[in-house]
């Protein structure tokens, strides 16, 4: 072995996440590490907190990215809010209401799943029934931005019938946060988390969580104790809650959180409405650009996620080898389909940072290329126009 640094190459990301990291984010990264009880730091700590409030749109006291990767947030809600014998009733339209169900019940609780067509928004009136035939379930959870599909569910509908059902709502907005409208107060969402390699477009690794009053009740007034050390909010809050004293739980990712603090800081300059309305405006150049080209959405109109864009893989075209061709003569990524959609689609990302009208013609322009060589079934030559057209 070559003992040398590592030069990664420049990708465009436009996957399922990672998206691209703007510069700003990474020269913050670069800055000089501090200890994780230094004053400054703890101070921008604080920032920190106030800038997750504002993407979350939240007043909760506990809102705070989480050391490791959005998984983990979804873990700090589960083994937090679920106990032992606990009913939680999940409503799953794709892969990540699947590792929801692991949690569960590797939290000891039974996990009651409310099936959905995979590509389609959840269906209220499922969720419905699932509780009038289950009133003793506890707990309510669902994907709001399911990224394995690209559907988008109504997360403020499905909230409203967990509380009616006496339910608390957790809500995965690995995805939403940053690219479509979410309203964790006026939504009344109980528990939420989410990445921060999404729309948010700082590096994978941590994930902004926010637990609300009807949810710390619920922590305070476990019987067991959190089966995880690490994430158990009680001692993890000794660390990034109260105002005053704070005490050593676990080494902070120090420059991570400079990276996540600058991309927040990114987001309130932009504006959180104008940063939705970008990635719509976003989409539909691309939308417009696709379907000029004969490619068709998996995912009907009205439930589509902007920041996700599933299409099928037209008939005898290899997905894989398009996709690689992409990578090596453009430098272009693009997501396979996940779990059941595996082969059969391709995972257009337009989030945060990569959400451009630049990266639209790029991928529009390089599709058209690789498929046109492959010699697959779509129209040439049209698809930057229609995106144009759009933009
Ligand atoms: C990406 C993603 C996750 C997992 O996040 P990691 O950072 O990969 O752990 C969970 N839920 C959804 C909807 C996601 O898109």
């Amino acid at each position: 072995m070559n003992i040398k640094s590592f030069h990664p190459p420049q990708r465009v990301l436009m996957g399922p996440g990672p998206s691209d990291v703007s510069p700003r984010v990474l020269e913050a990264m670069s800055r000089p590490t501090l200890g994780h009880l230094d004053p400054v730091f703890v101070n921008m700590m604080d920032e920190m907190k106030s800038l997750l409030k504002y993407a979350f749109r939240t007043e909760n006291e506990l809102t705070m990215p989480v050391s490791a990767p959005g998984s983990a947030g979804m873990e700090t809600c589960f083994v937090n809010l679920v106990e032992p014998g606990d009913k939680v009733v999940i409503c799953q339209n794709g892969v990540f209401a699947g590792r929801m169900k692991e949690n569960v019940e590797r939290c000891g609780g039974t996990a009651v799943m409310v099936q959905d067509e995979w590509g389609r928004a959840i269906d209220p009136q499922k969720l419905e029934d699932a509780l009038k035939a289950n009133p003793d379930a506890k707990i309510v959870a669902f994907v709001h931005a399911e990224t394995s599909t690209g559907a988008q569910s109504d997360a403020k509908t499905l909230v409203e019938i967990a509380h009616r059902h006496g339910c608390l709502a957790i809500v995965d907005a690995v995805t939403s946060l940053g690219g479509s409208k979410l309203l964790v107060d006026e939504w009344k969402i109980d528990a939420i988390y989410s990445g921060t390699q999404k729309c948010i477009s700082c590096t994978p690794g941590l994930s902004p969580v926010s637990f609300g009053n009807n949810a710390l009740e619920k922590i305070k007034n476990r019987k067991t104790r959190v089966q995880s050390w690490f994430l158990d909010l009680n001692l993890v809050m000794g660390y990034w809650g109260g105002a005053t004293k704070r005490a050593y739980h676990h080494t902070a990712p120090i420059n991570a959180l400079y990276g996540l603090h600058e991309s927040l800081v990114i987001l309130q300059e932009e504006g959180l409405e104008n940063s939705w309305a970008r990635h719509q405006k976003n989409h539909l150049a691309l939308r417009a650009g696709l379907e000029a080209m004969g490619l068709s959405f998996v995912v009907p109109e009205g439930e589509r996620l902007p920041q996700l864009n599933s299409i099928s893989v037209p008939e005898g075209v290899d997905e894989g080898l398009v996709r690689s061709m992409l990578l090596s003569d453009y430098g272009l990524e693009i997501g396979a389909g996940l779990g059941a959609m595996a082969g059969k689609v391709w995972r257009i990302g337009l989030m945060g940072h990569s959400s451009n009208p630049k990266n639209v013609r790029l991928c529009l322009a390089a599709l058209d290329d690789v498929l046109g060589r492959l010699n697959a079934p779509i129209q040439r030559g049209v698809a930057v126009a229609a995106a144009n057209a759009s933009l």
